[in-house]
C-alpha cells in the first residue's frame, strides 16, 4: 500500500492540475521528505522561518503556495542549499502550488476572495500567459473601495490601500491575488468599478487615474492565504490528517 505521502501528492497534482497549468514555479513535491504523514502545515512561503514553525508543529509536510524551486534555478548554494538541508534533515515534505492556486475553481487564491465579497455572476478575468487565473463578479450591492477593503480586512486580516479614483460606489469587481497588476488594462477595458490585487505597482497610478479606475491592493501575502487554508481543509476532509496554517507574513 503507497505511504499517505504519495495518495497525497497523488490527490494534489491531479486535483490542482499541476501537469497542464503553465508556470515559472516547478509546482508539485519539490523535496522529498518522511513517507508517513499525519500532519500538513499550510504556510504561503518556503521560507527557513515557516520551515522551524513546520518543524516545532510537528508537520510532515508543508504545502507552500511560492516554492523553493522555479524555472531556471541553477545551483543549490547559499540560502537554497540551506533550506534543502534543513527539509532534508527533518524529512520535511515540501509540496508547492503556484498558479494551479491561484485559478483553481474551488479552493483557489482569485474563488475565495471572490467568495468573500459574495458575488453574482461570476467569470473567469484575468489573463496571464495565456491563461485565465481570476475572476470577476457584481456585488451583492454596491459599496465604496473602502467598504470592500474593510470586508476583506475582516476575512484575510492584514492592512490595505487603495487608489479611489473611479465611482464612489462599485458594483462590478475584478481579482486577481498577488502580483496582478498586469490585468489594470482588461480590467479597464472590461468596464470593472473595482480592481483587486495584492500587491502595488508603480505604474498603476496614473493608470488608474486617467482611466478613472478605482485599484483596491490587499497585500500580496494576504491576498495569497486564502488558497491554501482552503486546500489545507480539503485534505483534512479527504484524508483525516491533521492541517496547521502557519503564518509568516511578509513586509510587502
Ligand atoms: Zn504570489
Amino acid at each position: 500500500m503507497p505511504a499517505l505521502r504519495q495518495k497525497i501528492v497523488d490527490f494534489l497534482n491531479e486535483f490542482l492540475a499541476i501537469k497542464t497549468i503553465k508556470d515559472a514555479s516547478c509546482n508539485g513535491l519539490q523535496v522529498q521528505g518522511a513517507p508517513d504523514v499525519r500532519r500538513i502545515g499550510l504556510a504561503v512561503d518556503a521560507c527557513m522561518a515557516v520551515y522551524k514553525k513546520a518543524v516545532t508543529k510537528r508537520c510532515q509536510m508543508l504545502l507552500v503556495h511560492h516554492g523553493l524551486i522555479w524555472n531556471g534555478l541553477t545551483s543549490i548554494s547559499g540560502a537554497t542549499a540551506a533550506q534543502v538541508r534543513f527539509l532534508l534533515a527533518h524529512g520535511l515534505n515540501l509540496y508547492a502550488a503556484h498558479l494551479p492556486l491561484d485559478l483553481h475553481a474551488e479552493v483557489g487564491n482569485n474563488a475565495m476572495l471572490a467568495r468573500a465579497l459574495h458575488l453574482s455572476s461570476v467569470k473567469p478575468f484575468g489573463v496571464y500567459k495565456g491563461q485565465l487565473i481570476g475572476y470577476q463578479g457584481v456585488m451583492p450591492q454596491a459599496a465604496t473601495v473602502d467598504d470592500i477593503g474593510r470586508t476583506y480586512r475582516k476575512a484575510i486580516g492584514g492592512t490595505f490601500s487603495t487608489l479611489p479614483f473611479g465611482k464612489k460606489k462599485c458594483w462590478t469587481v475584478a481579482i486577481v491575488s498577488g502580483g496582478g497588476s498586469d490585468a489594470i488594462p482588461e480590467a479597464i477595458d472590461k468596464g470593472i468599478d473595482c480592481f483587486i490585487t495584492g500587491e502595488p505597482d508603480h505604474s498603476n497610478h496614473h493608470a488608474a487615474l486617467e482611466s478613472k479606475l478605482n485599484v483596491l491592493y490587499l497585500g500580496h501575502y494576504h491576498s495569497e492565504k486564502p488558497g491554501v487554508i482552503a486546500l489545507g481543509k480539503k485534505l483534512a476532509r479527504e484524508f483525516g490528517v491533521e492541517t496547521a496554517f502557519i503564518d509568516e507574513p511578509t513586509l510587502v
